[in-house]
């Protein structure tokens, strides 16, 4: 190719570029925008969209099955049993049994697959239709539900306190009133013990059959 036609054909190439670009903005330049400008706008998300967790914990009974089912073992729980006068109900009337002073989710181990929430017997536990899970530090990623732990521990130690001091003057009571009893059976049993001897003593002096009567010498 001659320099003189290349020098031609560059020029043709250059403007044939141009106006295929222009072509394209012209086509998309007045159609409906498929972006969104977030974060002020955001796409609105399916019914069934799995995002980070929450757990409810007011009506959290500590039952262990949404960490029974996690296939990666990332939910944490501790639980501690309550003495029966501080049992609390949760808002579907669900008997609750147990103190939770740890209820932590490591959201950077989760895969959220959704399968704690299905047995969660108070349906406390749920997928948000939050998705930023950006983070600096991972460690913002572990997330802690459960209340205030060293008030639900001071809770739980007054509650023991309680509880075994109920348990002392129950077995105050007990060990009374079985001394009573005892007692009670002792008098009896010496009473019991007493009356044999008043059968013999009572025929002597009232002269009934049975009774050895001195008779009078016949000599
Ligand atoms: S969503 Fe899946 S991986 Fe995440 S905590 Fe629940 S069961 Fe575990
Ligand atoms: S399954 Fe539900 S009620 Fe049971 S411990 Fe998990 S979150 Fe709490």
């Amino acid at each position: 190719m001659s320099a003189v036609k290349k020098y031609f054909s560059d020029i043709y190439n250059s403007m044939a570029t141009v106006l295929v670009g222009m072509a394209t903005t012209g086509r998309t330049a007045f159609r409906k925008p498929v972006t969104l400008e977030y974060p002020d706008v955001r796409w609105e998300l399916p019914e069934r969209y799995r995002g980070i967790l929450h757990n409810r914990i007011e009506d959290c009974i500590g039952c262990l099955a949404c960490a029974r089912a996690c296939p990666v073992n990332c939910i944490h729980i501790d639980i501690v049993k309550r003495g029966k006068e501080e049992y609390g109900v949760t808002s579907d009337g669900t008997k609750i049994t147990q103190w939770i002073p740890r209820f932590d989710i490591d959201m950077s181990l989760c895969m959220v697959c959704g399968l704690c929430t299905e047995p969660c017997p108070t349906e406390c536990l749920t997928m948000t239709k939050e998705y930023e899970l950006a983070v600096h530090d991972k460690h913002d990623m572990y997330l802690e539900f459960a209340l205030d732990r060293d008030k639900v521990m001071a809770e739980k130690a007054e509650a023991e306190k309680k509880a075994a001091k109920e348990k002392a003057a129950r077995e105050k009571a007990e060990k009374e009133a079985a001394a009573k009893k005892a007692a009670a059976e002792a008098e009896a049993a010496g009473k019991e013990g007493a009356e044999p001897e008043k059968p013999a003593a009572d025929a002597e002096a009232d002269g009934k059959p049975g009774s050895e009567e001195k008779k009078p010498d016949a000599s």
